[in-house]
This record gives C-alpha cells, sequence and structure tokens, in this order.
C-alpha cells in the first residue's frame, strides 16, 4: 500500500462538496475511515454479532475472539508488555478521567502537585482540576518558551518532591509541537511522580513504544487513527492498572457477587463495566491494521512533507500568523490572517470544499497564552495532499480578498 495513492481506499473523498471535491484538513479533530475499518465494522454485525465474554455459542465466540484480538493489536502496537495493559474506553477523555477518578484521586494528598502545562487539551487538564479539589492537590504548570516549547530546565524546576502526578500531550492538538516526553518521563520518575501521557494527536501520526517511554499511563481515540468514533485506548502499567478500584460498577466487570458485597476481575476487564463497545474496539483492530500496513515511517514521512509544504506556503501569505514552533512540529498548523475572524475564515474555506476547524480548539488557557480569542486549525493525515494544501491556500486568499482591504495583494493566486 503506498502512501501516494492511498485516498482511494477513503470512500468519503467520493464527493464534492459546495460544488468542490472535498479537502478535508480537519483529522486532528476526527480522522477518516478507510473502507477496511467500514468493511470489518459491517462485518461484524453482518456475521458475527453477539455479546462478548457471557455466552457459549459460536457467535459470541466470534465476538470475544475478535474483541480480544483488538486488545492484542493494541498492546502490539504500542509495544506494551502485555494485552492485559489495555483497557478499551470510550476515548482519551474517558480514559484520562479513569486515571484521575480511580488513580490519582486514591494517592494524592493535601499538599501534593500535579503537574502539567498550559497546553493540555481540557480532557487532560479539567480531570486534574477536579483531583485537586477533591484531595487539596496543587496544580502547577511548566512554562511554555515563546513559541510554545518546553525547556527541560523549566521542567526541573516545577518539579519536587511533592510531584504526585504529571499529566502532559505528547503533541499539542494547538501547537502541533512534540513534547520531549521521554525526558520528562524520566525527570518525573527521579521524584517518584507517575506520568500519564496524553497520546490523542501522537498516536495516529508517530509510532509510540510506550516501553521505551517507560510511562506510567498512555492514553488515545480510536477515530483520530482512522478508527471508529467510542473506542479509545488507556494504556497502563500492569502493576498500577493492578492497584486501581473500578469506578464504574455492574455486569462483565465482576468476579463474585452476593447481596451485599461483590469482588472484581482482574484488569483489564475491571474497568471495563457492562457491555462493552465491541464494534468499536473490532473497527479500531482494523484501523491499527491498517497503519500498520502503510507503515508508520511511511506516515511520518508523508506528514512531514506536507506540513513542510504548508508551512512554507502559509507562511509566504501576506498577514498570516502561524503559532508555535516551525521546527519539531507535527501534522497541523494553526493560524490567523489578519483581522478576518476564523469562524468567517473556516466558512469561505467551506464554500470551497476546504474543511478546517476554527475556534478555541479546547485549550481556553492556551488561547489566553496565545493572546487570542480563537484561532484556525488545517490538520493534515496519510490520505492529504499537496494539491489539498494547494486549494487551502487558495480558499485563504480569497477570503482575504473578501475580508481584508488589501487582500488583492496576493489575487493573481488565486484561481
Ligand atoms: N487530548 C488531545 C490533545 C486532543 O486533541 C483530544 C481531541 N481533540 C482529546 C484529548 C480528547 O479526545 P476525545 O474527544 O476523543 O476523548
Amino acid at each position: 500500500m503506498h502512501v501516494a495513492d492511498i485516498k482511494k481506499y477513503f470512500p468519503i473523498f467520493n464527493q464534492q462538496v459546495n460544488g468542490h471535491p472535498l479537502t478535508y484538513l480537519d483529522s486532528a479533530a476526527s480522522s477518516q475511515k478507510p473502507i477496511q475499518v467500514i468493511e470489518a465494522i459491517k462485518r461484524y454485525y453482518e456475521r458475527d454479532n453477539a455479546n462478548v465474554h457471557r455466552g457459549v455459542h459460536t457467535l459470541s465466540s466470534r465476538a470475544t475472539d475478535a474483541y480480544e484480538q483488538a486488545r492484542v493489536k493494541t498492546a502490539r502496537f504500542i509495544h506494551a508488555r502485555s494485552e492485559k495493559e489495555i483497557v478499551f474506553t470510550r476515548g482519551t477523555t474517558t480514559a484520562i478521567n479513569l486515571v484521575a477518578s480511580s488513580f490519582a484521586k486514591a494517592i494524592c494528598r493535601e499538599g501534593d502537585e500535579i503537574v502539567m502545562t498550559p497546553m493540555e487539551h481540557h480532557s487532560n487538564l479539567i480531570p486534574w482540576q477536579q483531583v485537586a479539589a477533591a484531595t487539596g492537590a496543587t496544580l502547577s504548570y511548566i512554562p511554555l518558551q515563546s513559541d510554545g516549547t518546553i525547556d527541560m530546565q523549566d521542567v526541573k524546576n516545577t518539579l519536587s518532591e511533592r510531584t504526585k502526578i504529571v499529566a502532559i500531550s505528547h503533541i499539542s492538538n494547538v501547537l502541533g509541537v512534540v513534547n520531549p516526553v521521554k525526558e520528562i518521563i524520566h525527570q518525573a520518575h527521579r521524584k517518584g511522580a507517575i506520568v500519564l501521557v496524553d497520546g490523542a494527536q501522537s498516536i495516529p501520526h508517530m509510532a509510540v513504544d510506550v516501553q521505551d517511554l517507560d510511562c506510567d499511563f498512555y492514553t488515545f481515540s480510536g477515530h483520530k487513527m482512522c478508527g471508529p468514533t467510542g473506542i479509545g485506548v488507556l494504556y497502563g502499567k500492569r502493576e498500577l492498572l493492578q492497584t486501581m478500584q473500578p469506578i464504574e460498577f455492574g455486569g462483565e466487570m465482576i468476579d463474585h457477587v452476593d447481596l451485599y458485597s461483590a469482588t472484581w476481575r482482574e484488569s483489564p476487564w475491571r474497568f471495563e463495566g457492562g457491555t462493552p463497545m465491541i464494534a468499536g474496539a473490532i473497527g479500531l483492530g482494523a484501523a491499527i491494521d491498517f497503519l500498520n500496513e502503510v507503515g508508520m515511517e511511511h506516515i511520518e514521512a508523508h506528514d512531514a512533507d506536507l506540513l513542510h509544504y504548508a508551512v512554507q506556503q502559509l507562511s509566504s501569505i501576506k498577514d498570516v500568523v502561524i503559532y508555535g514552533p516551525l521546527a519539531n512540529r507535527k501534522s497541523l498548523i494553526t493560524f490567523n490572517v489578519g483581522s478576518i475572524h476564523p469562524h468567517d475564515m473556516a466558512t469561505i474555506l467551506d464554500s470551497s470544499g476546504v474543511a478546517v476547524r476554527a475556534g478555541h480548539h479546547c485549550c481556553q488557557p492556551l488561547m489566553r497564552w496565545l493572546d487570542v480569542s480563537a484561532t484556525v486549525r488545517a490538520s493534515f493525515y496519510v490520505y492529504n495532499t499537496r494539491e489539498d494544501v494547494d486549494r487551502l491556500i487558495n480558499a485563504i486568499l480569497l477570503a482575504k480578498k473578501l475580508f481584508m482591504e488589501d487582500g488583492g495583494d496576493s489575487k493573481d493566486r488565486v484561481l
């Protein structure tokens, strides 16, 4: 499978949007799905659909095998030691909340510290605010350099003997910056802290080895990596998961129940109460097969080429401000153009068939740090091409023409 002709596997591109070919540049919010994933979900519902774990009949054991096989594929994909380190959740948000509610609330005491950065997505921020409110722990932030990068000296200065948890994104969904998580984990462990990495934006774009990183928890969402919505992953070191209590109780997660008490299954199943997202897990497994077949190294190289081209093209437009560092970043560009409101920009782009995101991107504290209320974000994935970047650029020039008095200064580039 070649990255160059990958678009043909994505049926969504067989359409025009507002009279134009679909130029989908919103993969950081949710990626498109290849036919292999759509077919795997369809096949499950057409042939194997049944509840898992409980039945002895043929369909139930097929469904159980497929569900558990997806766990094995996920473990291999991130180089976990065992599939027992993979908890299926609804997404990154649910995975982080599980660690916050079960693990962090149990270990944090008054005066302990939870360390984050100002670039965290609300999903990796609010759960820790809740832990702090419930336990008396305090929140500390590693300051950002002016380009949005992290300096290791600041990390060392922020960590202390009281740091219990460090929660940090691998790649920022706004700045695109790749954070030095391996070094941060090393420093945090020297202080005895536990580290959770929010991998929502990294997993789709780079090979991740949780053993090499030595992270304690790693979280991600299926829908950003060519898989379906409603399925996500909490990777946790086995010895940590085993100490954690479930936060949802009911069927599937129990060992023994009597009228007044109950005991739980071992992890990861103790965290998967109720009928799980069976089709979602199977779809995630198919997405992992797809990414493996393309090759994460090819996806990385393709993303890097597109990003380089997009940064070059965008920065050649007058009045464009790009946020975040120009090096050491991946897969997305967040920007504003002169005084054009990001929502106006996104609306004009949409009328040209170009789908981007505008707003605060679930990062209100980071917006304040950038001193803007909102931005436009174009995010790329394996199915995008340089032609998509050209369409973005032309649509931006069109918006400039419409909204800015001197927008015509680049009109010769508008198709
Ligand atoms: N963290 C980051 C960095 C993200 O980009 C996102 C999704 N925008 C999330 C967490 C939350 O992911 P989900 O909505 O799939 O739970």
